[in-house]
């Protein structure tokens, strides 16, 4: 569980920052993945790492494919479609692989489909030693299953690895009680019990990822990727964000 919120040495010891393809994508343009951006966010991972903090990473596909939307948008099989999508977080973990590693981050890439000559298998002990030896692990493939998503699988490995908190990053500063590109006057939570955020039907990632981090007491993180060093502001404890939490 995060102490204070406004230490001067990172609070939490082992994480999960997950983060969504669409972060990868540049702002105007189609491709799926802009270099600027990938190493500004592996900068700011690589910086964190020093610190000590366990890191691992769960990426996801959107920028490339999306099932539900490949099904709505072109007829193609749901089941298939997840497949696609899946493989699109393949692509992304590899994308973050190489550029952390030519930063000079050690990382491992850890699928949830067989993929053997890009990546390892998901082994959680392996994962867990991974990290204790200062490896940062990108977990590739969502769950393995169609019909989850990759926040899902990012609740999932931060349950399974013991995470303390799960740092979701997002392109908004957190939580609002209202949409904040419709209403001028949200309000931003700081803090927020899990049960209100049922209470009050706010959506911070889809239901069963919710609530496996609440069944589970995962703290979780919302914050805004776009802002530079606030993935070290997360790690510190800095008031940043949405902290949601068992009351
Ligand atoms: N996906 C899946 N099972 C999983 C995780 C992901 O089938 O466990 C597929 C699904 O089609 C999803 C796509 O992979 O739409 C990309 O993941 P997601 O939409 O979560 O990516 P993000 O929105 O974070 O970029």
């Amino acid at each position: 569980m995060p102490a204070s919120r406004s230490a001067s040495k990172p609070q939490f010891q082992r994480v999960v920052l997950k983060i969504s393809g669409e972060a990868l994508r540049p702002p105007h343009g189609c491709d799926a993945i802009d270099n600027t951006i990938l190493s500004n966010i592996c900068k700011e991972i690589r910086a964190v790492h020093r610190l000590g903090t366990q890191i691992s990473i769960v990426i996801g596909g959107g920028n490339i494919f999306r099932g539900l939307a490949g099904e709505r948008l072109s007829g193609i099989d749901r089941t298939t479609g997840d497949h696609m999508g899946m493989l699109a977080t393949v692509i992304n973990g590899l994308a973050l692989m190489d550029c952390l590693e030519k930063l000079g981050v050690a990382t491992r890439v850890q699928s949830a489909i067989p993929v053997a000559k890009f990546a390892e298998p998901f082994i959680l002990r392996r994962a867990v030693r991974h990290m204790e030896k200062k490896r940062v692990v990108i977990f590739v493939a969502g769950t393995g299953n169609p019909y989850f998503s990759t926040d899902t699988t990012a609740a999932l490995r931060a349950s399974e690895i013991g995470a303390n908190i799960l740092l979701k990053a997002t392109n908004v500063d957190g939580v609002y009680d209202k949409d904040p590109a419709k209403h001028k006057g949200a309000r931003l939570y700081t803090q927020l019990p899990f049960m209100e955020a049922l209470r009050n039907r706010l959506c911070i990632m889809d239901s069963t990822a919710f609530s496996l981090c609440m069944d589970n007491k995962l703290p979780i993180l919302v914050f805004n990727l776009n802002k530079p060093g606030n993935i070290r502001k997360a790690l510190m404890g800095k008031k940043i964000g949405t902290l949601v939490r068992d009351d």
